[in-house]
């Protein structure tokens, strides 16, 4: 019989965040610190909102674009970050996801190669791969703080090269590109002709050490940069599966395409709550992100009693990625044993990269006395 699946999806490994998660499931009283979503549940006010919104029929399909009164006030609420943007230059999406596979289906020929750093969110693989493009490393180090160094991407360059992405707040790192090297991976681009697709959708969980800067603002890069943001992580809002994407109007209505013909639109309920979710006091969700920030101070602190244990001080995120190869344990080993004997959750660098591979990514993404309690058992077991 002739293969039912296609290459490209035989091809895609599995995830292996997911992999853990099935792992856990045989297990009692499990701490997991392999989730990459807030614990909060979404603030009451967006919830009723929607309910109250959906009750008065906004139950239809919207503008594939997206419901016309958010793309407004999402024009207004990215403004004094980026600058003017016209309500067309942005999309609604289901979620950041939505955001990137529409950006890669509608800028990518195949053969294109995304030069991608690593460590990586994993998706950004198979989302690639799917649109027909082919994904091409740009390493990171832990002694640079996993920052992307321009000279990395200088050396993956090639006449095939389309697009670079940039992921600031880092998924796992928790690491933020400095002003001073956007401006040269900008120069970089525009010398190449590359697009960038710049994924921010951490861009509000940041802790006051290092401003949240984006090359969208360089000069020159607005013409050939789209910026991914989602109400998923500094809105609590993961399960309404709502993003956007914005950027210049001509790669915009290729998106347009892309979605139209995929989704139709983002659901409208959630385009609602959105709207309410932009509209209330920026207290509301910077006192989460002040939660995360404790529980990233807590976690250091114990992490920093841990022997063989190095971790740099993310200025942004949820994550920490602490790199353990001193203990001289595979850490794929080391997660194993610590969901088998500590059922503590955590996931091994590698799955992100190889520069991850002598690493975990710890989420903490559970209140803090959970999370004392899962780095205590860490530390029991370590000291094991
Ligand atoms: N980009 C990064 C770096 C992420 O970590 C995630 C989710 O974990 C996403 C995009 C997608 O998030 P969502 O589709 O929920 O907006």
């Amino acid at each position: 019989m002739p293969e039912r699946l296609s290459r490209v999806v035989r091809r895609v490994p599995p995830s292996k965040i997911r992999e853990m998660f099935a792992a856990a499931q045989g297990y009692e009283g499990v701490i997991s610190l392999g989730i990459g979503e807030p614990d909060f549940t979404t603030p009451e006010p967006v919830i009723q909102a929607a309910l109250e919104d959906a009750k008065a029929g906004h139950t239809h399909y919207t503008d594939s674009r997206g419901d016309p009164e958010l793309r407004r006030a999402l024009a207004a609420y990215l403004a004094p970050r980026y600058g003017e943007l016209e309500p067309e230059q942005v999309l609604v999406t289901m979620g950041g996801m939505g955001a990137l596979n529409a950006f890669f289906r509608a800028v990518l020929d195949p053969g294109d190669q995304v030069i991608v750093p690593e460590p990586h969110f994993p998706a950004y693989r198979a989302m690639i791969e799917f649109a027909g493009g082919e994904m091409v490393h740009a390493a990171t180090s832990f002694e640079q703080g996993f920052i992307l160094q321009p000279e990395a991407v200088e050396a993956v360059l090639g006449p095939r090269s389309k697009v670079l992405l940039l992921n600031s707040p880092n998924n796992p790192t928790g690491a933020m590109i400095p002003g001073r090297v956007l401006d040269d991976l900008a120069r970089l681009a525009r010398e190449h002709d590359l697009l960038v697709i710049s994924d921010e959708v951490y861009d509000r969980i940041v802790f006051g050490e290092q401003e949240h800067q984006s090359i969208y603002t360089r000069p020159g890069m607005a013409e050939r940069t789209c910026v991914v943001g989602s109400f998923s992580k500094a809105f609590a809002m993961t399960g309404w599966r709502l993003g956007w994407i914005f950027g210049p109007p001509e790669l915009v209505e290729g998106m347009l395409k892309v979605v139209t013909f995929y989704t139709s639109c983002a659901s409208s309920v959630s385009q609602r709550a959105a709207l309410a979710a932009l509209a209330q006091p920026p207290r509301l969700f910077d006192e989460m992100t002040e939660a995360f920030r404790r529980r990233r101070d807590l976690a250091l602190e114990m992490l920093g009693g841990m022997e063989g244990v190095r971790v740099h001080t993310p200025p942004g995120s949820f994550y920490l990625f602490p790199d353990i190869q001193a203990l001289g344990r595979d850490p794929e080993v080391l997660a194993r044993g610590l969901l088998e004997q500590e059922q503590v959750v955590v996931i091994p660098g590698g799955a992100f990269g190889p520069s991850g591979r002598g690493c975990i990514r710890l989420a903490c993404t559970v209140d803090s006395a959970r999370l004392e309690q899962a780095l205590g058992r860490m530390q029991r077991f370590l000291a094991r």
